[in-house]
C-alpha cells in the first residue's frame, strides 16, 4: 500500500442478501468497521436492497459506502429486466461494480459493454469499480499482461473521466470462490503493469487510482496482498458475507494505512 492512497476494501454480496437480511449484513458491517476510520468501507448488494441499505446506513450516520453489481449504459427505454445508472444513484449508490468476470463470462459482456457502463456511471455520478482479470487458460498461455491490459485500455478513457475517483478491481478468474489465491508478488506484478498502463496515459491517474486485488480474500491472506506497493485494498466476494471475516480485512487494511503513514 502507497501512503498517498486510502485503502479500500468493497464488499461484493453478488446475489444474496437482497431483502431485510441485506439491511441486517449492511448495519453489522458498518458497526464491525467504525473503528477502523483509516479505511474506505463500500457494501454492494444486490439491486433490490440498495434503496434499503443506503436508507440504513444514512440513519446510522455510517462511513460505509453501497455500490451496485451492475448496470446498464442506457439512462431509460425498453430494456426489460435492466437497470440504468441514475436509477441507482436515486436509489442511493454511489459507487457501481462494472464487468465483474462473472458478467464478463456468463453474460458475454464485452470491453466495449464496460466502456459503455463506465461512461454511464461518470454521468449519473456514480463511482466506477472496474474489474479486470484473465482466466487459468490465459495465464497458463502467458497471456496474463496481455489480457489485463486490453481490458484496462479498454476502460482508460472513461477511467480518466472519472479522474482519481475510479478503481479498477484486478481479480484473476481462477481465483474467483476458488479459494486459490494470487501471491502477493504475483498479484503485485500485474498491479505494477496496470499502473503503468494508467501512467503511460496520464500521471496523476496512475499516482491517484486504487487498484484493489480480488480472488479469495480472507483475513489469513490480506496482510500479505496489501503489504504490497500498488494493491491499495480488496474487491471481497464470499468472505463478505461473514461479518466477524470482513471486519478484520478492514481492521488489516486501516492498520497498514496507519503505519505507511506513521513510519
Ligand atoms: C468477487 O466476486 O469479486 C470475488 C473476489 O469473490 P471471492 O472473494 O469469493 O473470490
Amino acid at each position: 500500500m502507497d501512503p498517498l492512497r486510502r485503502p479500500l476494501i468493497a464488499g461484493n454480496w453478488k446475489m444474496n442478501a437482497g431483502g431485510s437480511d441485506g439491511c441486517d449484513l449492511a448495519i453489522a458491517v458498518a458497526r464491525a468497521t467504525t473503528d477502523f476510520a483509516d479505511a474506505d468501507v463500500i457494501v454492494a448488494p444486490p439491486f433490490t436492497a440498495i434503496a434499503a441499505v443506503t436508507n440504513e446506513l444514512y440513519n446510522k450516520k455510517s462511513d460505509v459506502a453501497v455500490a451496485a453489481q451492475n448496470l446498464h449504459w442506457e439512462e431509460s427505454g425498453a430494456f426489460t429486466g435492466e437497470v440504468s445508472a441514475a436509477m441507482l444513484r436515486v436509489a442511493g449508490a454511489t459507487w457501481a461494480i462494472i464487468g465483474h468476470s462473472e458478467r464478463r463470462q456468463l453474460f458475454h459482456e464485452t470491453d466495449d459493454a464496460v466502456a459503455k457502463k463506465i461512461a454511464a456511471a461518470n454521468a449519473a455520478g456514480l463511482k466506477p469499480i472496474v474489474c479486470v482479470g484473465e482466466t487459468l487458460s490465459e495465464r497458463e498461455a502467458g497471456e496474463t499482461l496481455a489480457v489485463v491490459e486490453r481490458q484496462v485500455q479498454a476502460a482508460i478513457v472513461e477511467l480518466g473521466r472519472a479522474g482519481g475517483e475510479g478503481v479498477i478491481a484486478y481479480e484473476p478468474v481462477w481465483a474467483i470462490g476458488t479459494g486459490k489465491v494470487a501471491s502477493p508478488e504475483d498479484a503485485q506484478a500485474v498491479h505494477a503493469a496496470i499502473r503503468q498502463v494508467l501512467a503511460d496515459a496520464n500521471a496523476e491517474l496512475a499516482l491517484t487510482t486504487r487498484i484493489l486485488y480480488g480472488g479469495s480474500v480472507k483475513a489469513n491472506n490480506a496482510e500479505g496482498l496489501f503489504g504490497q506497493r500498488d494493491i491499495d485494498g480488496a474487491l471481497v466476494g464470499g468472505a463478505a458475507l461473514e461479518v466477524e471475516g470482513f471486519a478484520k480485512i478492514v481492521e488489516i487494511a486501516a492498520k497498514l494505512a496507519r503505519q505507511g503513514k506513521t513510519g
